[in-house]
């Protein structure tokens, strides 16, 4: 048996009740196949596979916390340190109900390969809780967030574990967990990114993610002799990153068609109007169905469906496992040139597969969604010189950061002779600089 195949036996035999999280593993070391084929003396002797799919350590607790009726309501809180062979640990706080050990491990795990990806020194790490922020008043997201932080601030800090936000924990969520941080350590170091601009947050943080998509996918596209001017797009999600890779998909000239949320789509022909679905989603945190209230060529539809909707790129910027086969089988058949991740883990592995062998041009949220972390990593650099650099500025490292990535991705893809295939390019990137670093250092 091989040694990516014995491990693969071994990790699905400890983490039998973690779907998510074997299957984030079994993506990527499948994919890393002919890197480790061809070293597999020196990987196996030093354990690589088993150590990079073991976290370094886990942490999970209880987060007590008064509801506004003087209830007290209890939620489980989640850290993963999953490797810093690199950098401190770095990665987002979900917060959504849905969260559980096994959603954590597999956006910890992939985290690991995306911060190698961006070139800057952060390794992987994950966070939340099965809190629900919807429908909660200020005050009780508060409450929880400072319970959470309560706990959290034992195992995080500037230098140790950086967390930033994700799904359910925006500017609100990481303030709050930032003043709580303040007040029981009396210290004020850039433990959290995502911050506010007025306490140490980077200008063009909430953009990032969005904006790297679209700049990543853009570059996939010149290199395909092709633009995107004139191109229609299909965006899942309307929350953080569906919005600003609207936003910079229209200033790049395409028109975007299609916005989601967890109850139902919109189709909007004209284009989506960006500001109304700020309004709706970021102001009133309502339904997309205020958004089709208010817009005359928009039209609402219950359920799933924006991949139905014919186009030449869809980008999927909701969450994971929301693009499956019989989606990926519909944007086939509607002619889609490009699919880009937005979102960690979105489409399914036989998805994925069914795009690449029909000559879809795929990549993967490894690399294509680096551009939030990356800048959250520049929101470091910029705490540690006690310096705010300019939107154009961040910007532009941004933008140079994401053309990076898609040529390293490109390079990694051709030089193990699998052109083309940017899902096996961004692991075998990522891989290779983790583990030469985890050598380097030694068994620890
Ligand atoms: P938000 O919470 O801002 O938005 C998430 C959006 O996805 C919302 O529109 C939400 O709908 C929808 N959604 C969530 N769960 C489901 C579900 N089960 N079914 C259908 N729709 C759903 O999160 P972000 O935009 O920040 O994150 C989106 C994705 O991008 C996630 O996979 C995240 O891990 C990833 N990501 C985010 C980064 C960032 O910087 N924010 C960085 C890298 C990756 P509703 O409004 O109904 O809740």
């Amino acid at each position: 048996m091989s040694y990516v195949d014995e491990v693969l036996k071994r990790v699905k035999e400890k983490n039998a009740s973690e779907p998510e999280f074997l299957q984030a593993v079994e993506e990527v070391l499948d994919s890393l196949r002919p890197v480790i084929d061809a070293n597999e003396e020196t990987y196996r002797r030093e354990a690589i596979l088993e150590r990079l799919t073991e976290p370094d350590r886990q942490f999970k607790f209880r987060v007590p916390w008064v509801d506004d009726k003087g209830q007290v309501q209890v939620n489980t809180g989640y850290r993963i340190q999953f490797n810093n062979s690199i950098g401190p640990y770095k990665g987002g706080l979900r917060l959504h109900p849905s969260v559980n050990t096994g959603i954590i491990k597999f956006l910890g795990f992939e985290q690991i390969f995306k911060n190698s990806l961006t070139g800057l020194p952060i390794g992987g790490g994950k966070g939340g809780a099965d809190f629900d922020p919807k429908g909660k008043s200020d005050r009780e997201v508060m409450a929880f967030c400072q319970s959470f932080m309560t706990e959290l601030c034992k195992y995080i800090g500037a230098d140790v574990d950086v967390p930033a936000g994700d799904i359910g924990t925006g500017a609100r969520e990481i303030g709050y967990m930032f003043g709580q941080y303040k007040k029981i350590k009396s210290t004020y170091e850039g433990v959290l990114t995502g911050k506010g601009l007025t306490y140490g947050g980077s200008l063009a943080r909430t953009e990032a993610t969005g904006y790297g998509l679209l700049y990543i996918t853009q570059e996939l596209m010149k290199c395909h002799g092709e633009s995107m001017e004139g191109k229609t797009v299909v965006i899942s999600g309307a929350g953080n990153v569906a919005i600003y890779a609207t936003q910079k998909a229209q200033q790049m000239g395409a028109k975007v068609v299609t916005c989601s949320d967890s109850t139902g789509w919109i189709y909007d022909p004209e284009g989506i109007d960006v500001e109304l679905l700020k309004e709706v989603k970021e102001v009133k945190r309502a339904r997309l169905t205020e958004y089709a209230a208010a817009r005359k060529s928009a039209e609402y539809h219950e359920g799933r469906g924006v991949w139905s909707v014919k186009c030449d790129i869809a980008l999927p910027c909701a969450t994971q496992n929301e693009l499956l086969l019989d989606d990926a089988k519909a944007l086939v058949a509607n002619g889609c040139k490009a699919v880009c991740e937005g979102a960690n883990m979105p489409t399914t592995i036989d998805a994925t597969k069914y795009l690449q062998e029909n000559g879809v041009w795929f990549i993967g949220g490894k690399a294509a969604n680096a551009g939030g972390v990356a800048t959250s990593a520049l929101e470091m650099t910029q705490n540690s010189e006690r310096l705010s650099w300019t939107f154009e500025e961040v910007d532009s490292k941004l933008q140079q950061i994401m053309v990076n990535i898609y040529h390293n991705i490109d390079d990694a893809a051709k030089r193990y002779g699998q052109e083309g295939n940017y899902v096996m390019g961004a692991n075998i990137a990522g891989f290779e600089k983790v583990a030469n670093a985890m050598i380097a250092q030694g068994v620890v």
